[in-house]
């Protein structure tokens, strides 16, 4: 089977209805897509009796419209094609309306307060940009999901919002360089890692089951020390999986293409061809739903928490971003020309700058319970956010600094375009051999963000970076038309002048260095880079005021929603560690305290026994059950006091009302707790016979593939 066979037949993209429409119907869906006119409710019609006549044919029952709501996963409510018409016949039917839109009883979906139970409804409306798609036997329609009264209540909405704010931006700045450009659109390459551990193991933790994550459990004598399975031959029963995936991410368009081992045991990695980012985050939301279900059937479950096991990698999804033009350009890619160079450092200068500018909100795109256990952690990037850019390029920014102020001479501009730009050679060697311990890289034609979780739906982050540099170049083009008009400037001068000071502004956020080494922390402060360890206190930084004019002013999120998405975001991180540390003081106290009894009872029974043989002789036979024992009830009352503690810290944090201050709460004193049942556990199990253990240990989680 070739891939390039399968590749997208589950999926009715525009050349699908071509073959459906006339020319004049093509035209106007075509014009949708590109410029986001509204489709008439002829041509939904002419639309939905195309999607229905492919999907009927290929024995779909139902359709959905499928959206990303704040959860972060997807959401998807069946509709049977099947109808009965009033005169009582049978039959399939889907028009135009239920294309468009729906109006699913979506209630329950965090809305972060936007949405009141009297208005509780939401609706869901069609993104004609991301095609239709049959999973399983449905029809899915990618579909945004806003309130009635017209805020977003997913990711979808203001990621497509910040797409076209940057298209706009970036289209007027790359038509200083070529006029031919008339789109712009960011595009994304995720890289997915996760964890694949036998189901029945999982089975045995209930940690795993509800958490994503081991909360206790003691590191396993081979772990990844030996490096050993980075790369490594895949196993079989893994590959089988891998193969079983692909072929169904192929068939559904999502255009796979690499896998190989990580360096953790029983930890992997796919990648894609990247895409205009729309399309690559619900392949990449689409994605993970199939993982789930492809490893159910292997007798697997994929891990997409970001640190499942402690003391080895944890897991993350790197997004690559580049920006591309209709012509055909990548605009982060350096080129042949002292041209098409000085537009590649124009987006490369201003991506930086925007990052620089809005830092601490680019940390908060990638906060959640789950990736604080893995910044700053030894494998992850930390969570200060900085630049790599590699030593070509910081040579070549170092000599654009020194550029004159206002016009330029002719030998100036000679020397700059033969020696400076005209030498950025179009292959990056250094950036191709990146610093891994950067969060976020410029790793040869793209920027790497290299702090995204595992888990996290990518729209988020992309959102965030998709706004900041379209703020960025509007304001980057505004300085620039000003010297052109008011100094007498040319345009060129005037490109160098601005990106000159550009370079002079940001040079705080770029780092060459370890991004794990303790110098750093110590550095970024005296650079005052922000140092956010964990989600509730990075989260502040969508209030900023800065942020919401960011997001206000480019018509991607309003005041409101932002707040909202606060408040959503600050909840989910309560409820997480809440529930973690239920189910912590639940396996505490139901799995490992008995068990840690049940032995103690036995070596006590050993003890008695010996005294009846040896008399007072037995304790030279007994010093080490004694010992266990005695060390047993030290671990056992400290795991009981731990949970006590807990449990009151939890109730304290519960009474608090100020979100903010709750998620602080949890974080400071109920995660903490965590930390110290989990130690006396973990000794616990060092202890207690192994026939006795209730729990699969890390060992054989962590080699059952
Ligand atoms: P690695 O980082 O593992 O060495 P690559 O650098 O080849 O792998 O690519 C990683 C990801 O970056 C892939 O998903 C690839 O499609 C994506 N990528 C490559 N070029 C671009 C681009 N211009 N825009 C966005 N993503 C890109
Ligand atoms: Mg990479």
């Amino acid at each position: 089977m070739k891939h390039s066979d399968i590749f997208g037949e589950s999926v009715f993209n525009e050349n699908n209805f071509k073959q459906y429409l006339n020319k004049d119907s093509f035209n106007s869906l075509i014009e949708a897509i590109d410029k986001g006119n509204k489709i008439s409710r002829e041509l939904a019609d002419q639309l939905a009796a195309a999607l229905k006549s492919w999907a009927l044919s290929k024995g779909v029952t139902h359709y959905s419209h499928w959206f990303q709501p704040l959860t972060g996963t997807t959401a998807e409510k069946h509709d049977a094609f099947f109808d009965i018409t009033s005169e009582g016949f049978p039959l399939e039917k889907f028009d135009g309306a239920q294309l468009v839109q729906q109006d699913p009883d979506a209630s329950s979906f965090p809305s972060g307060g936007i949405r009141n139970t009297f208005e509780a409804r939401g609706y869901t409306a069609w993104d004609p940009t991301s095609p239709a798609f049959i999973f399983d036997t449905t029809l899915c329609i990618p579909t945004i999901f806003v309130s009635y009264t017209g805020e977003a209540l997913d990711y979808k909405t203001p990621l497509l919002k910040s797409i076209t704010s940057l298209d706009n931006a970036a289209t007027s700045v790359s038509k200083y360089f070529d006029k031919n450009v008339s789109k712009v659109f960011p595009t994304l390459g995720w890289e997915q890692e996760y964890f694949l551990i036998d189901k029945s193991l999982i089975d045995s933790r209930p940690d795993l089951k509800l958490t994503g994550r081991t909360l206790l459990g003691h590191g396993s004598s081979k772990g990844q020390q030996l490096s050993d399975h980075y790369f490594g031959s895949i196993p079989t029963r893994v590959l089988e999986f891998m193969k079983e995936l692909e072929y169904e991410c192929l068939r559904l368009g999502i255009p796979i293409k690499t896998r190989h081992n990580e360096v953790a045991p029983s930890q992997f990695e796919l990648a894609p061809i990247y895409e205009e980012v729309n399309l690559s985050v619900d392949h990449n939301s689409l994605l993970m739903d199939i993982m789930y279900k492809v490893a159910y059937k292997h007798d697997f479950e994929v891990l997409f928490h970001e640190k499942p096991f402690d003391g080895i990698n944890g897991s993350g999804k790197h997004n690559n971003w580049s920006l591309a033009t209709n012509t055909g350009v990548n605009l982060l890619s350096p080129g042949k020309t002292p041209m098409s160079n000085l537009q590649f450092l124009t987006f490369f200068i201003n991506t930086i700058s925007a990052v620089l500018e809005h830092e601490e909100l680019l940390r908060a795109a990638i906060a959640s319970a789950s990736n604080d256990l893995r910044l700053g952690a030894n494998e992850a990037p930390p969570a200060i956010l900085s630049v790599f850019i590699g030593k070509q390029l910081t040579k070549v920014i170092e000599d654009l600094e020194n550029v004159s102020k206002g016009k330029l001479s002719p030998e100036e501009k000679t020397d700059l375009k033969l020696n400076v730009i005209g030498k950025i050679p179009e292959i990056l060697l250094d950036n191709t051999d990146r610093n891994r311990t950067s969060p976020f890289a410029f790793t040869g034609n793209k920027f790497e963000f290299r702090a995204v979780g595992s888990k996290a739906n990518c729209a988020k982050p992309m959102t965030f970076l998709n706004a900041m540099v379209a703020e960025k170049l509007i304001s980057f083009k505004c300085k620039v038309d000003n010297l052109v008009a008011n100094k007498n400037m040319k345009k060129d001068d005037a490109i160098f002048n601005i990106l000159r000071d550009q370079i002079k502004e940001i040079k705080p956020i770029l780092f060459e260095g370890d991004g794990y080494s303790k110098t750093w922390i110590n550095e970024a402060k005296k650079r005052k880079l922000s140092h956010n360890k964990s989600t509730p206190e990075a989260l502040s930084a969508y209030l900023f005021k800065k942020s919401i004019n960011l997001f206000s002013s480019l018509n991607i999120l309003s005041q409101r929603e932002i707040e909202a998405r606060y408040i959503v975001d600050l909840q989910e991180y309560t409820m997480r560690i809440q529930i973690e540390a239920r189910t912590l003081g639940d396996i505490s106290r139901n799995h490992i305290i008995p068990t840690a009894i049940n032995y103690q009872n036995t070596l006590i029974k050993n003890v008695r026994g010996l005294k009846e043989i040896y008399g007072n002789e037995f304790k030279k036979h007994a010093t080490e059950q004694m010992s266990i024992i005695e060390r047993i009830s030290e671990h056992v009352a400290a795991i009981n006091s731990g949970v006590n503690f807990m449990i009151s810290s939890r109730k304290k944090a519960n009474e608090i009302n100020d979100p903010h201050k709750k998620a602080i709460e949890y974080s400071k004193k109920v995660l903490t707790k965590m930390d110290l049942i989990r130690y006396h556990c973990d000794k616990l199990e060092l202890l207690v016979d192994n026939t006795l253990w209730p729990l699969a240990k890390y060992r054989e989680l962590l080699f059952s593939c």
